[in-house]
């Protein structure tokens, strides 16, 4: 344990994550893939909370842009999160991890409902807590729901993974002469309106002062070399 400089973390994993090479859904090669990941930390009492997107199977915006009530695509949204955090939940179990789902929006028989003080206690007792359903309400994102999560839960650092190994000045997909950052300024992510996660995120992170690490989730060993305050990825600090 004495290795680890986080002892306590949220992980933001999005739900395109979970598609792994397919299009649509749940790939659960990637399932089993994130659970031997976070496994070893697990053992050693790292205390990990997880926050899970929901686009690989629906998002708001684009229920919005086809027409639909933004309200009510953001609704099917959070509950895409809640089948994303449910398949998380059965992996980490499979690889003989104890772990919780705790929704924003309350579904007794399927999950705990999201109470504060509760998943402090489940992270203390060594449970992996995963918080489903975003923030529960309409027009947020799941990256400003791990933000709130990260600050309630007092968490030492927001790890960000995504299919992007860091921050960049431009999009390195399309731009080949792309810089990617080591660290950068919360003020710049936010002046330069560069796509870490959205300005509400970023800006709750900014005011508690919450470190964030941007890594690819494909990498080797990824979470635990995270955990273990390697200059992986891109970090965004004060
Ligand atoms: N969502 C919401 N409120 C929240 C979190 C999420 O309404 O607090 C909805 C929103 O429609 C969003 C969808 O859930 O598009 C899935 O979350 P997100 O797009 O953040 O997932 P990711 O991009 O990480 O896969």
């Amino acid at each position: 344990m004495s290795d680890y400089k986080y002892k306590r973390v949220l992980l933001k994993l999005s739900g395109e994550a979970l598609m792994g090479s397919k299009n649509f859904g749940i790939d659960p090669v990637v399932l089993k893939k994130i659970a031997s990941d976070i496994r070893p930390a697990y053992e050693d009492g790292v205390q990990i909370a997880v926050v899970v997107g929901g686009g690989n199977i629906f998002r708001g915006l684009s229920g919005a842009a086809a027409g639909m009530d933004r309200a009510q695509g953001d609704n099917m949204g959070m509950l895409a999160t809640v089948i994303n955090s449910l398949a998380l939940q059965d992996s980490f179990e499979h690889a003989g991890m104890h772990c919780r789902v705790m929704s924003a929006i309350e579904m007794h028989q399927v999950s705990e409902t999201y109470i504060r003080r509760r998943a402090i206690r489940h992270l203390e007792k060594g449970r992996i807590t995963i918080f489903a359903a975003g923030t529960g309400n309409p027009y947020f994102t799941t990256d400003t729901a791990a933000a709130l999560r990260a600050c309630e839960i007092g968490a030492e650092v927001l790890m960000k993974a995504t299919k992007v190994d860091g921050i960049y000045d431009a999009d390195p997909v399309t731009n080949s002469d792309a810089k990617k950052f080591d660290t950068i300024s919360y003020a710049e992510v936010l002046s330069r309106n560069l796509h870490v996660m959205d300005a509400t995120a970023t800006a709750l992170c900014k005011d508690n002062h919450m470190p964030i690490m941007v890594f690819d989730l494909d990498g080797d060993q990824i979470f635990e070399r995270a955990l273990r305050g390697e200059a992986i990825g891109t970090t965004v600090v004060e």
